[in-house]
């Protein structure tokens, strides 16, 4: 994985891969969730941002109905008939064209012509930045806009494209996520965070300017081993536990939407228990971090990143010695003033908010952090600032 993704050789890689140049590149970002993790299937309220890095597809029209479809991180392409893109993912010679061919078919009426794309990206792999979501996004914009010069689309158009995707992945790819992830990635804003109700899908945005503070993602490197059936066990869990609440409280529709107090109606059922108080406690603190942030109130903000970590890892159960790890080692960082896992958990990522963007500190942050957390553990972590950054876009070639 590059970090910076350099535009002219991924140019020239283009060009020997299809012998002829691009004639546009696209953009779709990954994104973090600063806080409201593991309640976008509940019907809670979330705030994912997306980020600086992310997916580049570089593309060239065909006059014939071939796809041929390549990416810089995957040792085989695919070549396929538009004409004969199978119905189900695992029916491809290539798991990870899954994503990208799904979104084809979704908008295959169009899709005029046959291209040739290659993707490359500077986002880690499964590992909780939603590269998944970031190429269901970018794929599906390129297929709409394939026939159009000056393309575009409005938040209405973007919203049924994080839709179609989250479906894709759903029943194409076989992945019960929520939306959060291709609505981060197809609706993000330049210095905004998402504040997103999962349930009606109201949203609007909060600014988070980085001019005095700096968001850090820390990649624990562990692969995230079991997280699908665990992910679908808490899942499970979660419908478990509203259903008996539904028994004695039937006007409560969502888990997120039970009063705390009336969580002892679990009291029989201490795993079921603590799952819901996850949800519960996370959805108000999601809430609350909204209303420090409009308030100005950073450290108020970071201890609730702490408090979803602790909620995270104790109720919830999606953390590992390596999350917590990094939690502890960077909250000890004296600029660091909050950090907690982001995304499903298992392995993958932590984000940690500095209270500085001083270049010299956060490159301190990043060293003293990386050094303490390969002490600690089996492996070494990937530690760099983010920005917050727009949705899927068409960029200048
Ligand atoms: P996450 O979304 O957290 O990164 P997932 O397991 O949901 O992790 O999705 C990762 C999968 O998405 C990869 O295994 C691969 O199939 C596909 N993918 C992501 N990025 C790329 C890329 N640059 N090129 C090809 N496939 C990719
Ligand atoms: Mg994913």
């Amino acid at each position: 994985m590059a970090v910076t993704l350099d535009r002219s050789r991924l140019i020239e890689r283009f060009q020997s891969e299809f012998g002829a140049k691009p004639q546009r590149v696209f953009f779709a970002p990954g994104r973090i969730n600063l806080i409201g993790e593991h309640i976008d299937y509940l019907g809670g309220t979330v705030l994912p941002a997306a980020i600086d890095r992310g997916i580049v597809a570089f593309l060239r029209r065909r006059d014939d109905r071939m796809l041929r479809l390549r990416s810089v991180e995957q040792p085989n392409g695919v070549d396929i008939n538009l004409d004969a893109l199978p119905d189900r993912a695992d029916a491809l010679p290539e798991s990870w064209s899954g994503y990208a061919i799904g979104m084809i078919r979704m908008y295959l009426r169009n899709v005029s012509s046959g291209f040739d794309v290659l993707f490359a990206s500077n986002l880690p792999v499964g590992s909780g930045l939603s590269s998944s979501a970031a190429l269901e996004v970018l794929t599906g914009y390129i297929a709409q806009a394939l026939s159009i010069e000056d393309f575009a689309m409005n938040e209405k158009q973007r919203i049924q494209l994080a839709l179609d995707a989250q479906s894709i992945e759903n029943r194409y790819i076989g992945v019960q996520c929520g939306i959060m992830d291709q609505f981060a990635v197809a609706m993000g804003r330049k210095d905004h965070a998402l504040h997103l109700n999962t349930e009606t899908l109201d949203y609007r945005y909060i600014p988070f300017k980085s001019d005095r503070h700096t968001i850090v993602v820390m990649n624990s490197n562990r692969p995230r081993k079991l997280s699908e059936s665990k992910y679908n066990e808490r899942r499970a869990q979660c419908d478990e536990a509203l259903s008996l609440i539904q028994r004695l409280r039937p006007q409560y529709e969502n888990l997120v939407a039970v009063p705390e107090e009336d969580l002892n109606i679990l009291s029989a059922e201490p795993i079921l228990f603590r799952r819901a108080r996850h949800a519960v406690t996370e959805n108000l603190r999601v809430t609350e971090a909204i209303a420090a942030l409009s308030a100005g109130h950073i450290e108020r903000f970071g201890a609730l990143l702490d408090e979803s970590h602790r909620s995270l890892r104790d109720d919830y159960e999606v953390s590992c010695f390596e999350l917590d790890s990094l939690q502890e080692i960077s909250r000890a960082h004296p600029a660091c003033i909050g950090s907690r896992m982001t995304g499903a958990g298992f392995g993958g990522c932590a984000i940690a908010l500095l209270e500085t963007v001083d270049p010299a500190v956060v490159l301190d942050f990043a060293e003293t952090v990386g050094a303490a957390y390969r002490k600690a553990t089996d492996f070494s972590a990937d530690i760099f600032a983010v920005q917050l950054m727009d949705g899927v876009h068409e960029e200048v070639l």
